[in-house]
């Protein structure tokens, strides 16, 4: 059977180049005679791995020297009480923005450890814009501001960078981290889930500026401490020796496209096509604020509900996978990462254009 394009929001695409090399390293991985899943992460082969995914990931978002680059497991989900229980004492301040049902969990899980401030919540419009900044109310204690960089679900992504005032700004990148460039030193720390934007699931990036770690309260679990993971070079239990690997065969696959700078404009023109593409129709629509509009995650709805179920088994049938959006919002959503080629998305507007002049 051939490759289908696959919209899926995560987990999600790998590029076909690193899914074949892992095909040929798969028996037998540098020599070894055992694939990687096979070997210890403590010898010769995985360390030098290992720490190639750290450089080439340092180089793809230019990461200062004063930030570490740690390898996790426990997803972006499990983060939203890391950073809580690292970076914020006890019944403390820690200010949210919400404009997305993932930033309102993490909220969730930090008022367990805090005092949670809601700066702004775009609920009211079922989050489908980003607030004023200037009608924020963000409070001047604040251990950190937390925002959710670009919202999976919604998509809603920031086209701006929160002014800080000093207060560490904490982003949750798990699904647009590696779609363009960055400027690391505006954050305090980073983090994403791989299974979007990096590799496969079951690790967990985190870009941590070095002040930020060593507060933590002793009493913490010590895999929930940023520092076990620093001291350790996030070795001090077994990490996800397969993700980590296949993360590195991304980042070397990205730099070898031309890093970040390509990649976005690429990212630029994919979302742009498929935007004016329903900015246009008769049929389908976006209902997210042109201004913040995601660029990897794009939901559609149709103006004929009943129409619903019909797109997703055609467009099923024609190869085109995964476009059914969140349960939580319904219609269609295509997550077009970086993985998603220009190809994709002009076989995804091929149908659609079909589909609306049989249907319509
Ligand atoms: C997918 C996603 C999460 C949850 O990630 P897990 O790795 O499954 O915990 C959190 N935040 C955002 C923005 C996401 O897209």
């Amino acid at each position: 059977m051939s490759r289908v394009h696959n919209f899926s929001a995560g987990p999600s695409a790998l590029p076909l180049e690193v899914l074949i090399k892992i095909q040929s390293d798969l028996i037998n991985w540098d020599g070894n005679g055992m694939s990687v899943m096979e070997a210890s992460h403590r010898g010769e082969s995985f360390t030098r791995i290992a720490e190639k995914a750290e450089s080439d990931l340092r180089l793809l978002l230019n990461v200062p020297d004063n930030y570490h680059v740690l390898f996790l497991q426990g997803g972006a989900t499990l983060q939203f009480s890391m950073v809580a229980l690292n970076l914020a004492k006890r019944n403390t301040i820690v200010d949210f923005a919400i404009t997305g049902g993932w930033g309102k969990k993490a909220a969730k899980e930090a008022s367990k450890y805090n005092q949670v401030n809601i700066v702004c919540d775009s609920k009211d419009v079922n989050y489908t814009t980003i607030p004023n900044e200037s009608d924020w109310n963000k409070d001047s204690e604040a251990a950190y501001l937390h925002i959710t960089e670009n919202e999976t679900i919604c998509g809603v992504e920031y086209n701006f960078m929160p002014k800080s005032n000093h207060i560490p700004i904490v982003s949750d990148m798990s699904s647009s981290i590696l779609s363009r460039e960055i400027n690391v030193s505006d954050y305090g720390l980073i983090y994403a889930g791989a299974q979007k934007n990096i590799g496969p699931a079951g690790l967990t990036l985190v870009i941590v500026r070095d002040d930020l770690v060593g507060q933590a309260a002793e009493d913490i679990p010590s895999l929930m401490n940023y520092k076990t993971y620093v001291d350790s070079g996030s070795m001090s239990n077994t990490p996800p020796t397969f993700s980590w690997y296949a993360a590195g065969l991304v980042f070397e696959y990205l730099i070898d496209m031309g890093g970040l700078s390509v990649i976005e404009r690429i990212n630029i023109k994919k979302s742009e096509v498929l935007y004016q593409y329903i900015d246009q129709s008769k049929l389908y629509y976006n209902p997210v604020n042109e201004s913040c509009r995601s660029r990897m995650n794009v939901p559609f709805l149709l103006k004929d509900k009943s129409l619903e179920e019909k797109f997703l088994y055609e467009s099923n049938q024609a190869g085109l996978v995964n476009l059914k959006g969140h349960r939580s919002v319904g219609g269609m959503r295509a997550s077009i990462y970086n993985a998603i080629g220009i190809d994709a998305i002009n076989e995804l507007i091929a149908f659609m254009d079909k589909f609306e002049i049989k249907n319509i």
